[in-house]
């Protein structure tokens, strides 16, 4: 997989034709490409299924599925979200107790919705995510930011929108890992209507995972939200796609702190 970083950066040299070279730089390198996917394909596919804004009506749910499929999922957690009620409060150690859970920071106010004011501000914003790791006894270091696609982790940087750039520096300078998502499945919540079908969504990421379109090959983020699961036909949903993707002995659901596998 680093070599086809390397291969998609342009740090590979392929040497012009000339007397000694035979072989079309182009060709060698369509050559080199056409290899490494075809040892990735061999390989096991890795799914990350996170659910954002948790604890939220849906969470006990999902955490309910995750057990009844026997898989590994990931959950951004807004600390404020379990102060609200006794029966969020459950529902968010319900997340913390079951070994099939991994339960990260998405911070304490969820920016207050109005992310850039909240990215204005690193220090206070850092305060936020503190305030949340602390709140919830989080064992991991590990953030999604709110509103924010952006990833910091070992030495990949890669931000979406400037206003955020800065608090997530600040993030990675203290300890935290950040992580974006490649695909994003939306479904309303009271209702249980998705925006996309199981079948579109599962349909990406299979394509995403056959195109090495992911931001690292042969993983594949996608992105949930808790209340998208508040509702039985919802929660059906849920457990039709992972059936879906549970048909491909080679994929396997994973944590984020496990992120990105490599071979
Ligand atoms: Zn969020």
């Amino acid at each position: 997989m680093d070599k086809l970083d390397s291969l998609n950066r342009n740090l590979l040299v392929f040497p012009p034709l000339d007397s000694l070279n035979k072989i079309d730089p182009k060709v060698a390198k369509r050559k080199l490409r056409d290899s490494i996917y075809q040892e990735l394909n061999k390989k096991d596919k890795h799914i990350y299924l996170t659910f954002d804004d948790g604890p939220l009506i849906g969470s006990s749910a999902i955490d309910s599925i995750a057990t009844a499929k026997n898989i590994r999922i990931n959950a951004f957690l807004v600390g404020k979200h379990a102060q609200m009620s006794k029966r969020l409060k459950r529902d968010f150690e319900k997340y913390a107790n079951n070994p099939l859970v991994e339960c990260y920071n998405h911070s304490y106010t969820h920016a207050g919705n109005r992310f850039h004011v909240f990215y204005s501000n690193p220090d206070l914003a850092l305060d936020d995510f503190d305030k949340c790791e602390e709140s919830l006894a989080l064992k991991h270091k590990i953030v999604r930011m709110p509103g924010r696609n952006i990833w910091i982790f070992d030495d990949v940087r890669r931000v979406d929108l400037t206003s955020g750039s800065q608090t997530a520096d600040l993030l990675a300078a203290n300890g935290y890992s950040i992580y974006g998502w490649d695909v994003e499945w939306k479904i309303h919540g009271l209702s249980g209507k998705p925006v996309q079908s199981v079948n579109e969504v599962y349909t990406r990421i299979k394509n995403m995972l056959g195109n090495k379109s992911t931001l690292k090959a042969n993983n594949v983020v996608l992105l949930m939200h808790d209340d998208m699961f508040q509702n039985k036909k919802g929660q059906q949903l849920l457990g039709n796609l992972i059936d879906s993707l549970k048909q491909h002995k080679d994929y396997k659901f994973e944590f984020i702190s496990s992120y990105p596998h490599k071979y």
